[in-house]
């Protein structure tokens, strides 16, 4: 794989799979580690995922950069650092069943799956949802179902989770996903207004819910029934409490 030549679309820049594993390994120690990123199975997931195979050919050479990139529809793969605190507030150990909202490009998914047993996860857009699934299929990954839906509303049928993540913005925190926690189950989630959410993490224990703030963060919104109702719709949060 090591000789394997890729070039940008604009032939600028010719490099291979091993340049790149540097550039990945890079991001695990300046992006990560050195920011604060603990969790050694975490650590080693973005090690191994290939995340330039989630970005478009001609952003190759971009896909381990400190930044989130476009992935058409409107659409983007979050920043690294992001889709690494959101995945270490998760606290996976490995035999967990865990429910995405948002695939995107299906690298939040790629990485889920080394760190737990099931992933399911749930694309508005099904364009965006048949690449992800077949990257996911190409890579090998026989543990994460790509479903096409309104993911705000969860997905009952295979409830409860031990982890749900939405890697889209809520106005607040959507009520069918917090019912389909199990015990001890974790919800993380970014909720306010279209221009700026908090990072939420919210613990189901017994009937209450305990929600901490990891602080602000930018991400598309969430729409749908329990998300925003429209592309268009300018209505911020309605408040919510933590
Ligand atoms: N996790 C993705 C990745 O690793 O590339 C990035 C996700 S992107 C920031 C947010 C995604 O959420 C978009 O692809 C968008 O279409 C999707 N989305 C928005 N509302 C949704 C909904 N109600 N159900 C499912 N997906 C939704």
């Amino acid at each position: 794989m090591s000789g394997l030549l890729l070039s940008r679309d604009d032939g600028k820049r010719v490099g291979s799979e091993k340049q790149l594993a540097q550039m990945r390994a890079n991001m695990v120690e300046y992006q990560l580690r050195r920011r604060g990123i603990k969790d050694e199975r975490v650590l080693k997931a973005f090690l191994k995922v290939p995340r330039h195979k989630f970005v478009r050919p001609q952003d190759i050479w971009h896909a381990y950069e400190d930044y989130p990139l476009a992935i058409g529809y409107g659409q983007t793969i979050s920043q690294p650092y992001m889709v690494a605190i959101m995945t270490e507030l998760l606290e996976l150990k490995g035999d967990e069943r865990v429910l995405e909202i948002g695939t995107g490009s299906g690298y939040q998914a790629a990485i889920l799956a080394e760190l737990a047993k099931e992933v399911f996860t749930i694309e508005r857009i099904p364009e965006l949802a048949r690449k992800a699934e077949a990257v996911l299929q190409e890579l090998g990954y026989t543990n994460v179902k790509v479903i096409v839906g309104d993911g705000s509303k969860g997905l009952p049928e295979y409830a409860p989770y031990d982890a749900i993540i939405v890697t889209a913005a809520a106005p607040r925190p959507p009520q069918p996903l917090l019912e389909q926690l199990k015990e001890r189950g974790r919800l993380v989630v970014p909720v306010g207004t279209r221009k700026l959410q908090d990072l939420l993490r919210i613990t189901r224990i017994g009937n209450d819910f305990k929600t901490e703030n990891f602080g602000p963060c930018l991400f598309v919104p969430l729409i749908g029934e329990a998300g925003w109702r429209g592309e268009n719709e300018l209505e911020g949060s309605e408040g919510y409490e933590v």
